[in-house]
């Protein structure tokens, strides 16, 4: 079982320089995938679990937009953009299997600065553009994101 710690502010910094790096470095390849190639990957921890009805499977769920919490309007702007999926991770041993399934040719991530410094590494040999945004509140449960700076990765073209 995946368990969930907050990192000291320290390591934090360490993986946000390694993670806007790697955003640089990747963004223009990133620009250059069609919507429909591309896929997301948002925390299960920004689900409202009191109220939350997404279908689970194995290693994340399908958010059924209930309006419970902000994957609702990622869920919505995705489907008006035309991207290719939404996975909502249960950890990031389904990304994997994900990308062998789906074969996006972009993904944006959404995690922590942790997991995002992780995402980058296990991607780092698949050919895929990689933009990843932090969470703004971290944690285990009721964690955020600033949705204007998603939109703003999302509509990278
Ligand atoms: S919007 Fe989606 S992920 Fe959020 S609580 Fe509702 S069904 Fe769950």
């Amino acid at each position: 079982m995946k368990v969930c710690k907050v990192s000291p502010k320290s390591k934090k910094q360490t993986y946000k320089t390694f993670t806007d790096k790697q955003n640089k470095l990747q963004s223009k390849k990133f620009a250059s995938v069609h919507f429909n190639k591309r896929i997301v990957f948002a925390p299960h921890c920004m689900r409202n679990t009191a109220i939350c009805i997404a279908a689970e499977k194995e290693g994340y769920y399908i958010c059924a937009e209930c309006g419970g919490c902000k994957i609702n309007d990622i869920s919505k702007l995705l489907k008006e953009l035309n991207y290719h999926a939404l996975y909502v991770l249960k950890g990031g041993r389904a990304i994997e299997k994900i990308i062998k399934e789906q074969k996006p040719a972009a993904i944006v991530g959404i995690a922590c600065f942790f997991e995002g410094e992780q995402a980058f590494k296990i991607l780092k040999d698949e050919n895929i553009a990689v933009q990843f945004v932090p969470l703004t509140k971290d944690g285990c449960t009721t964690t955020d994101t600033n949705l204007k700076e998603i939109e703003r990765v999302l509509k990278q073209k």
